[in-house]
């Protein structure tokens, strides 16, 4: 038998499969999916199985063995290797960093298999398990005898396989004990230690936490240890990121009509095993949540299993929470906060079927389910769902390709769904189901727009305007709550030289610099290049500078010198640390802090009752991006925050502060207006000819040297135009909007297409040209398919 092997070298040189023989007595352990050690040219390295077959083609007498099998398991599935097989070639990438994105980090790391003896072994497999003189065994350890001698206990259980990662966490224990199971029974007078006694025999082996729990003390588990009864051991814990954690109840609701109405067709869908996909666009408080976890329900209910993506999964806390609340220990949640070994154990329980959901962003698409019954993706407009590095996949697509493979629906649930989704729905490619109101009766907020400019003819140069002054002073009288939303952080946008007009700007990119307060210093949020805060200016030398535009830390400051009240700001500077999120809201909810200030981060998902103001200061932060999404992004934004205002029995207010009261994504999104915005927005796209009527494809060329980037992006221009029809449109090639980062040029090229048959294998021959060259050109290509931003 054979293996076709694909290597782990992110080289496109060795981007394709290498035929290994394998070893007689290893015929049922490699399979597709497992991963292995074979000898690549003079080293040793690990690839994974892609395919297994009887015979080859080549000279047998010079294929070398596979020297090693990593897992018992494979880890991947035969569908995750045939959707990888299908990401490499859409996204023009190297197969290997396709499955590398598809697994958990940690299996890329240093991690080894061990086997252990089961607690249930066979007598002879323990005779068998005690030659290795140790109480676990390295897989990699293992001569491919001694494999061979250990396989028939590893298929029938008495030994088993675990996953050891050699700088993290180690699994964890905790002290416990467990009964003897002796037929004596402690004096009837210590009815304490019976009690516990029966206790520790029915449960099985407890903590002492647990035990503590259940009100029994130290005092009587030593009882029962020093009478013997029971025996201290360790006991092997998850590690549960959630421990401690109370999840409040969610009782499942009886659905109003329109959520039946939709949750009846995608059951529908759910019951004949069918592919459907289809767009719930619901208004932000319409119910889409209740939907999903009574569509899921039912998925669980049929054996099957579910996946759920939000956007960003430490932004939606009180999400994870719902579905804790009505499915326990079935979820699984895939946190990016997690550490390698805690993300490694939820992989390992949906691989192994001990989680039946599993919830997370981006990288959760490609859960190793292998019975899917249905895929949600929640927000599925937000562009945090299309990776911004390689590989560059957009978990829509992703989505679309399991579904599909699946027989199942993908439910793509949004107020204010992508054009491209709700552009699909218009033509019946996806089903639409609306939900048009709250079920809770709550009125959706009518939000007020404020011309800036007029406030500053009425000589108020405040960036809080008088109508919103006002009502941030009633709702603090009123001890109401209420959020405030700058999408930008820092403290200045830049500095100024009053003096000459010179603008700090990074050394490595084309940028100007933002200043930080907090460290008193420059930095570049393309870079992360920081120099201390400037006293005189670097060109002329006056001591003239001024801080100009505003951001987050110098708001704070200003709320706080205004209304002399608590803040809680949420931005990227606030958040690093694990658990930053979720402790600024808690903050926020439980001791009610005035003001919630942030950046975009704070307009998904929140859900406090008492919030009855949101105040979005600058409208025009993402209006004024060079990107042909900017309208639709900021009618997204504004709409999405308007949502959090209201949600308790108070109606809530929203003012969009703004310099252009007059867009129509700012006008529409006040009237709440998705269907015209997108009518509106569609003209322009049409007009444009950008997504949903055309394809993209983003070229970038970036070099240390200017001349070595333009020679290359027209060698690119020239090589697309020779292959693409007369009905595709390339612009440039021409400097990026930001023309430099980190030293290096960039200029790029935007290819619109509606079909070109032979394109792909275009992009994959310039792939590869530039990737062999890189080594001696120095000029790096990228291609990004589907682009999110075309920056
Ligand atoms: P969305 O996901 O569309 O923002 P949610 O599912 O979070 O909406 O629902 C908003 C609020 O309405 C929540 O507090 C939820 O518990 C409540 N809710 C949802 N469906 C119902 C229903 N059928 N009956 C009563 N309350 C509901
Ligand atoms: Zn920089």
């Amino acid at each position: 038998m054979y293996a076709s092997v694909i290597v782990q070298i992110s080289s496109k040189n060795v981007d394709r499969l290498y035929t290994y023989k394998i070893p007689d007595h290893l015929k049922d352990k490699i399979q597709p999916g497992s991963r292995v050690f074979v000898s690549f040219g003079p080293r040793m390295i690990q690839g994974f199985v892609i395919e297994v077959s009887q015979h080859t083609d080549l000279d047998p007498s010079k294929i070398k063995e596979i020297q090693k099998v990593m897992d018992i398991e494979p880890v991947l599935t035969k569908e995750l290797i045939e959707l990888s097989k299908k990401l490499a070639d859409y996204y023009v990438e190297r197969h290997i960093k396709v499955i590398e994105a598809i697994l958990p980090a940690a299996l890329k790391m240093k991690s080894k298999s061990v086997l252990k003896l089961s607690n249930e072994a066979s007598l002879e497999a323990v005779n068998q398990f005690k030659q290795f003189h140790n109480d676990k065994i390295n897989v990699k350890n293992l001569t491919m005898d001694d494999l061979k001698l250990l396989i028939p206990f590893i298929n029938s259980k008495d030994i088993y396989e675990e996953k050891e990662f050699e700088q993290h966490t180690k699994m964890k224990t905790r002290r416990g004990i467990e009964s003897n199971y002796l037929d004596a029974r402690p004096s009837s007078r210590a009815v304490k230690q019976i009690e516990l006694l029966e206790l520790v025999e029915n449960k099985g082996p407890m903590t002492y936490e647990s035990i503590e729990e259940e009100g029994y003390s130290i005092g009587i588990i030593n009882a029962l240890v020093d009478k013997g009864f029971c025996k201290k051991i360790d006991i092997l814990v998850e590690r549960d990121p959630f421990e401690g954690r109370v999840f409040y109840e969610d009782k499942k609701k009886v659905l109003t009509d329109e959520q039946a109405r939709a949750f009846k067709a995608i059951n529908q869908s759910i019951q004949n095993n069918t592919h459907e996909t289809f767009l719930l666009h619901g208004i932000t408080g319409s119910g889409k949540t209740e939907v999903y976890l009574q569509v899921i329900e039912e998925v669980l209910n049929r054996g099957e299993n579910a996946i759920m993506m939000v956007p960003e999964i430490a932004l939606t806390p009180q999400m994870v929470n719902r579905f804790k609340s009505r499915f326990g220990d079935d979820v699984a949640v895939m946190h990016s906060m997690l550490s390698h070994g805690e993300r490694y154990d939820e992989w390992r329980k949906i691989r192994e079927g001990r989680a039946r959901i599993s919830i997370g962003a981006r990288s959760n698409v490609f859960a190793p389910f292998d019975n899917i019954g249905c895929i949600i993706i929640d927000e599925e407009h937000e562009s945090t769902y299309k990776q911004n590095e390689r590989p560059y996949y957009h978990a829509r697509e992703v989505a679309k390709w399991r579904a599909e493979y699946f027989n199942c629906p993908l439910i793509l649930g949004s107020a204010t769904p992508s054009l491209e989704s709700y552009a699909r729905s218009e033509v019946n490619v996806y089903k639409r189901l609306e939900l048009t109101k709250r079920p809770t009766n709550q009125t959706l907020p009518t939000p007020e727009i404020v011309s800036m400019s007029k406030e500053r003819e009425a000589g108020n140069t405040s960036i809080i305007s008088r109508n919103l002054d006002m009502k941030i002073r009633d709702r603090i009288e009123k001890d109401e709550q209420m959020i405030l939303l700058l999408n930008r952080r820092g403290y200045a946008n830049f500095l100024v030289c009053q003096n000459c007009g010179h603008v700090p700007m990074c050394p490595n990119c084309d940028i100007s610099l933002t200043y930080h307060k907090s460290n008193a210093s420059l930095m570049c949020h393309y870079c992360a290049y920081e120099e201390p805060m400037p006293h005189a200016c670097g060109v002329c030398g006056e001591h003239d500078l001024s801080l100009r535009g505003t951001g987050t830390q110098k708001i704070e400051e200003v709320l706080r010198d205004t209304y002399n009240v608590d803040i809680v700001r949420m931005d990227i500077d606030t958040t690093r640390q694990k658990g930053a999120h979720e402790k600024l809201l808690k903050q926020f909810e439980e001791e009610s802090v005035p003001i919630l200030l942030g950046t975009q981060m704070i307009a998904k998902g929140l859900d406090f009752k008492n919030v009855t103001l949101v105040g979005v200061l600058n409208a025009d932060t993402i209006l004024n991006l060079p990107d042909y999404r900017a309208n639709e992004r900021t009618f997204q934004l504004l709409t999405q925050v308007s949502g959090r205002a209201g949600r308790g029995d108070i109606k809530g207010e929203v003012v969009y502060q703004t310099y252009n009261e007059d867009h129509y994504a700012i006008q529409l999104a006040k009237n709440n207006n998705y269907r015209e915005f997108f009518l509106r927005e569609m003209e322009f796209r049409k007009l444009a000819r950008y997504s949903p009527y055309y394809f993209h494809i983003l070229f970038t060329v970036s070099s240390e040297n200017i001349e070595d980037v333009i020679k290359a992006s027209s060698d690119v221009h020239k090589e697309i135009q020779n292959h693409v029809s007369k009905s595709s449109i390339i612009i440039g090639p021409s400097p990026s909007p930001i023309e430099r980062i980190q030293n290096k040029y960039r200029f790029q090229i935007i290819l619109k297409y509606k079909s070109e048959p032979e394109l792909f294998d275009v992009l994959h021959k310039l792939d590869t040209k530039y990737s062999i060259n890189y080594q001696k050109t120095k000029t790096a290509l990228r291609i990004d398919v589907d682009p999110e931003y075309i920056m």
